[in-house]
């Protein structure tokens, strides 16, 4: 993983971001407060923006400066749960190394598991982690199996999106939306969508090249 990558991956999420306005901010609307696309916006602008920062900086020390900068401006419950992701990914890349898929994949699983261990949900209870612990699961497997990263990408790709339509049938049981039993049902998770989108950038990113 090269840091040049990161930075047209922030873009790539930046610019999905802002397509996706009326979705994300409909979506926390009807399940929570209506402020995860202002929240999303506000970090993918401030990460973009850190582009000159960044780019001298090896990419285990650009992944852990997105994270502490997300956890000063993202707010909501998305916030620090997204900053320990990079966070902890860059931990694991500055230990281990990032060039192979093997380990990318075992760094994004580290992130994956910072999340749960901080926002203490798991895989069902209808949040960004619905997206997150399958594509995780998946890459890890994907990476012993194939070096071929155009069908990692589109398989990651695809698990997402099951990942974020899982989320429409669940009940809530942590975050905002937990309040709501069972007229949380028929609605999809604004995280996952989100995170669902970040992961589509990333790998379309990947196919482009
Ligand atoms: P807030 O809920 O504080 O308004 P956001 O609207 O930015 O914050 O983010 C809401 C999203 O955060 C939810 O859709 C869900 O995916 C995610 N989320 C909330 N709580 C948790 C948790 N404990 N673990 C994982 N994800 C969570
Ligand atoms: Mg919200």
């Amino acid at each position: 993983m090269h840091t040049e990558f990161i930075l047209a991956a922030a873009k790539n999420i930046q610019q999905c971001i802002l397509a996706n306005e009326s979705t994300l901010e409909s979506l926390d609307r009807e399940i929570g407060d209506g402020d995860h696309y202002i929240n999303m916006k506000r970090g993918a602008n401030t990460i973009v923006e850190l582009e000159a920062e960044l780019t001298p900086l090896k990419p285990d020390e650009a992944l852990n400066k997105i994270g502490m900068k997300l956890l000063s401006t993202i707010g909501g419950a998305s916030g620090p749960l997204l900053a320990s992701f990079f966070m902890s990914m860059a931990k694991v890349l500055k230990e281990n190394g990032g060039d192979s898929h093997a380990k990318i994949a075992a760094a994004f699983s580290a992130g994956v598991q910072a999340i749960i261990q901080r926002g203490k949900a798991n895989i069902g209870e209808k949040t960004m982690l619905d997206v997150l612990i399958p594509v995780a699961q998946q890459f890890e497997i994907l990476a012993t199996q194939t070096s071929d990263v155009n069908l990692i990408s589109k398989s990651l790709i695809r698990t997402a999106e099951q990942g974020m339509l899982s989320t429409k049938d669940l009940i809530a049981t942590k975050g905002r939306a937990a309040g709501l039993g069972e007229r949380a049902i028929g609605h999809i998770d604004p995280g996952a969508k989100s995170c669902q989108l970040m992961i589509e950038s990333v790998c379309k990113l990947v196919l482009e090249k």
